[in-house]
């Protein structure tokens, strides 16, 4: 196990050190919504450019300063999330919070994880999966999880924002 955990550690420095869609976008047309983890001091800017007719992100950015672990979640986000649908980005989402919390259960020793495995079913996390190293440090889980909340208030203000 630990080759693979020297594998995730690559991949979060890798992030951390060159963050993928770092800037910012013109707002309007973009949206931007801002996240803040006070256990940590860990602020995010998300950026978001969804098109109201395809409802696909279009363009994505983002910006913040924090620990290692919340900038390479960010940045990790970023690049899951950019030319997907809303739809799936909200499965991104789902799945994302569920390898947290999956373990996390597991760790509480309340659940087996069986009912958050569903969540994960057929959804490809890829470099996101090196983030599950994190639960092993509970007080890291808001570190981690910080760029999906925001992401997620975004859609959901954007999505009131569309006409239906
Ligand atoms: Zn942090």
């Amino acid at each position: 196990m630990a080759g693979l955990e020297d594998l995730y550690r690559e991949i979060i420095l890798d992030h951390y050190r060159s963050p993928r869609n770092r800037g910012e976008l013109a707002v309007p047309p973009a949206h931007k919504t801002e996240g803040f983890n006070p256990l940590c001091g860990d602020e995010v800017a998300v950026y978001l450019d969804v098109d109201s007719v395809s409802g696909l992100v279009v363009d994505i950015k983002i910006s913040g300063q924090g620990c290692s672990i919340s900038q390479a979640s960010t940045s990790m986000m970023s690049d899951a999330v950019k030319g997907k649908s809303v739809e799936e980005a909200r499965l991104l989402i789902r799945a994302f919070k569920a390898l947290m919390s999956i373990h996390e259960s597991k760790l509480e020793g309340e659940s087996d994880g069986t009912d958050l495995a569903a969540d994960l079913e057929g959804v490809r996390l890829g470099d996101l999966e090196a983030l599950q190293g994190v639960v092993k440090f509970p007080v890291r889980i808001k570190c981690a999880t910080l760029a999906w909340n925001t992401l997620q208030q975004g859609l959901d203000e954007i999505g009131a924002e569309l006409p239906n």
